[in-house]
């Protein structure tokens, strides 16, 4: 897993548009900082018309690896060859590198998404019943490695309910079989699940996906994959209705990093040190997400 080219220090970003607002420069300073890695993490813009020349550029230049950050996690997994099944099912990646000649890919928000649920907050996901809101890149990059923890069954729900049927379509038959589409009327009577997971990005501009007030009871757990100074309008919404406990998505945040992190470098780091400064930043200056 180790690669490590001979020229020090050595260079990763993270490339998007825009890219001002990125945590990932600090993230990444600071593992590196805690196993005496000396590393230049920067900023990268580009369009659609120049990301592939921009990806090309950096890694001919001796680029070590790149964090791919929207709008570009689709057009990353158009330049990657050869894909793993799972990952060519979730048609976008967050992760570049280059070996042996050739560009490779891995989408680490499920790895970040399932650490931060069992590591760090301790909520369990075997025989669990899920609700994931959303069908966009990131709802595709964590609905497998959730299902890989054994939850009892995983029920979908998208505003535009379509794209949730599409994205159960693309599941290996013996694990779609725990995933259920749920319409607005079906989400109405449903019993409250042990975990709503919102992966929408309603909570950006302070929103949050309209859903039932039903859905959350006394044992509900509540994770938005947004994160940012104060707690965003979902797990708002969540405490109001009594649910047991809300998280943001800010320790998955830290811990998809931490997985590119160990590709790249071939070493694990400790995320929550990094999690606790950042969440002091984030409140001290009222950083947007
Ligand atoms: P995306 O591909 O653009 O998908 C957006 C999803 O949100 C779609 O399902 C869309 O529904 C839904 N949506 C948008 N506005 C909505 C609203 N007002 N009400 C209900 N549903 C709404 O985006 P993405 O890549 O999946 O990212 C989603 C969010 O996850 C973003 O906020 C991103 O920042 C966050 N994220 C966080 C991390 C982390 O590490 N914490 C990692 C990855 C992503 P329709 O299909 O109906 O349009």
């Amino acid at each position: 897993m180790c690669f490590l080219p001979a020229s020090r220090p050595l260079r990763c970003a993270v490339i998007g548009n825009p890219v001002a607002h990125s945590l990932s420069p600090q993230i990444h300073a600071a593992f590196a900082a805690e196993i005496g890695l000396e590393l230049h993490y920067a900023r990268l813009t580009a369009t659609e018309a120049s990301f592939a020349r921009r990806v090309n550029d950096f890694f001919t230049g001796g680029g070590t690896g790149l964090n791919v950050t929207l709008p570009f996690k689709t057009l990353a997994f158009s330049l990657v060859a050869e894909l793993p099944a799972r990952l060519a099912r979730t048609g976008a990646v967050n992760t570049l590198w280059y070996r042996d000649g050739s560009l490779h890919g891995e989408n680490t928000d499920g790895i970040g998404l399932v650490r931060d649920l069992l590591h760090n907050l301790g909520w369990p996901l075997a025989g669990r019943r899920l609700l994931l809101l959303g069908a966009g890149g990131a709802a595709r990059g964590v609905l497998e490695p959730l299902l890989a923890e054994g939850p009892a069954e995983v029920a979908l729900a998208n505003r535009t309910q379509a794209k949730a049927g599409a994205l159960a379509a693309t599941l290996p038959k013996a694990t779609g079989a725990r995933v259920r589409v749920l319409s607005q009327a079906e989400l109405a009577t449903a019993e409250p699940p042990d975990l709503i997971i919102n992966t929408t990005s309603a909570g950006l501009q302070g929103g949050r996906p309209q859903l039932p007030a039903s859905l959350v009871g006394p044992a509900s757990h509540l994770y938005d994959l947004v994160y940012g100074a104060e707690p965003t309008g979902f797990q708002l919404w969540g405490r109001e209705l009594g649910a047991a406990a809300t998280a943001d998505g800010l320790g998955m945040l830290v811990e998809q990093a931490a997985a590119s992190f160990y590709i790249w470098h071939g070493r694990r780091v400790e995320t929550a040190p990094v999690i606790s400064r950042l969440r002091d930043r984030l409140r001290t200056l009222g950083t947007d997400p």
